[in-house]
């Protein structure tokens, strides 16, 4: 498998630190409000990229952080007049809710910033320690010109950086030894959360939240980094001098950045106001939709958000779905079971449209040629799956579409498949159709149901329903 690394600026072959296993750590969002659909990019390709590993049979430890405590989740706080803990705790359930309704798989670890403060002082420790960090009055600041390398992955040079470096002198930081000195650790504002510290009773620094994250959970050495391109710099700039000074090691191998989910052009993002929440695009699409969206374009080409390009998705989804369905249809009316010899030389021929889609996924996760062959796959199935077809054709078919979509976490073996809520929005459905006394529709709804497996009851409690 190849990586375009942000490090190397190339194009290079993944060999992981130890044989069959990966090391990977995402940034996770700040949780302060919604993840909007910019968000819901790094967390979807890097998703397709675990599963991806795992197909090939790498056991991956992937591992997400929710900054917890940071200036917005405070400053929300204190509009709600409720806790940050508060705030966070909501925003990182509605965050999960997110995730499983894109079929985003939970993290090996989700660890939360708050909860690993003992590890971010030992690491501060320990660069004041080495002579990499010092405090003032209560700050600690990491001495950036300390480390020769500072710069290495944005490809930032350091003089231009300090030339520049008054603007970055930021009001009550002219303390720092260098403009370009970055904040360790804080010392806390009234009514900030705050913890004991060696220097003042305050808070760590949003960088070293991710390099102890990182390191406790995956080691000190780790396979891959990744999160959106914004993050190079100073985030990960940052996080690689933190780590390396005080770990006296490479830190991650591969650092992979997705490009921006657009609207108009513009980055999406909360503070210029024209994003989407991901609940908001729920509301109007199945949110495999959105999936589908994202992984269609390449992770590191820009993205444009419009509502006409969804509809396209939604429409190039539902050709897979019913290629499917077309499959399962063929396969439990077909009048034999058993390949004939036209059939088994067909098969394989069908394998060319996996080696498509792994060459394409190996090449630096080209998403959007992997779901090229599956479409390739998808007209293979529709000219080829037919009312003389075998049982066993049918259904070997089927099953290459839904594997190689399962791949990307598309879920496209769904018609028959029906979720709680559906269940539940036509239940609705049908109670108002009654009180209109649309009996006939009412009955339509409960016959629909029933063609996929579910039971109504009228009870006197209400309706109840129950899976055949
Ligand atoms: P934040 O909560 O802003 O720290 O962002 C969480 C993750 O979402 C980071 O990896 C960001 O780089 C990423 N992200 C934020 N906005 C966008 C966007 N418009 N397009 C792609 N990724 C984004
Ligand atoms: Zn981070």
């Amino acid at each position: 498998m190849k990586f375009y690394n942000t490090l190397t600026k190339k194009k290079e072959a993944f060999i992981p630190l130890k044989e069959g296993k990966v090391s990977m750590y995402v940034c996770g969002p700040t949780v302060y409000n919604l993840i909007h659909i910019g968000n819901a990019r790094p967390m979807i390709v890097f998703d397709a990229l675990r599963r991806y590993m795992e197909y090939k049979g790498y056991k991956v430890n992937f591992v997400s952080n929710f900054t917890d405590v940071d200036d917005k989740i405070i400053a929300k706080a204190i509009e709600e007049g409720v806790t940050a803990e508060e705030v966070s705790q909501r925003y990182i359930a509605e965050c999960k809710k997110d995730m499983a309704d894109m079929n985003v798989r939970p993290a090996t670890t989700h660890p939360l910033a708050t909860q690993e403060i003992p590890g971010m002082i030992n690491m501060i420790q320990t660069l004041i320690d080495k002579g990499f960090a010092y405090d003032v009055d209560g700050t600690v600041y990491f001495r950036t010109r300390k480390f020769d390398e500072y710069g290495k992955l944005s490809h930032k040079n350091l003089d231009d950086l300090r030339s520049g470096g008054r603007s970055l002198l930021v009001s009550g930081e002219e303390q720092k030894e260098d403009p370009l000195d970055f904040v360790l650790w804080k010392p806390k504002k009234e009514g900030e959360p705050a913890w004991e510290s060696p220097w003042s009773e305050g808070r760590p620094g949003w960088h070293i939240e991710c390099s102890e994250m990182s390191k406790k959970y995956l080691g000190e050495e780790i396979d891959i980094h990744a999160g959106g391109e914004d993050l190079i710099f100073p985030h990960h700039e940052n996080e690689i001098a933190q780590s390396e000074c005080c770990n006296g090691k490479p830190f991650a191998r591969y650092w992979l950045h997705n490009a921006f989910l657009n609207i108009d052009s513009r980055k999406m993002s909360k503070s210029l106001g024209n994003f989407f929440t991901v609940r908001e695009i729920g509301e109007k699409y199945d949110l495999q939709v959105l999936r589908f969206f994202m992984l269609s374009a390449h992770y590191r080409s820009p993205l444009n958000f419009s509502e006409t390009i969804m509809e396209s998705s939604k429409n190039a989804l539902e050709r897979i779905i019913t290629a499917v369905d077309n499959c399962k249809h063929v396969a439990e009316n077909a009048a034999s079971g058993e390949l004939t010899d036209k059939e088994q030389e067909k098969l394989r021929e069908m394998g060319e449209f996996r080696s498509k889609f792994e060459k394409a996924m190996e090449d630096d996760l080209n998403t959007a040629d992997a779901i090229s062959a599956i479409f390739e796959l998808v007209k293979f199935s529709n000219t080829g799956v037919h009312a003389e077809s075998s049982r066993a054709f049918a259904g070997t078919v089927k099953e290459e579409i839904t594997a190689l979509s399962d791949i990307l976490g598309l879920l496209v073996d769904r018609k028959t498949e029906i979720l709680d809520r559906e269940i539940e929005e036509k239940i609705a459905e049908r109670q108002a159709a009654r009180k209109a006394r649309d009996f006939a529709l009412a009955d339509e709804i409960r016959d629909e149901l029933l063609a996929k497996g579910i039971i109504l009851e009228d009870t006197r409690e209400g309706v109840k329903w129950k899976r055949a």
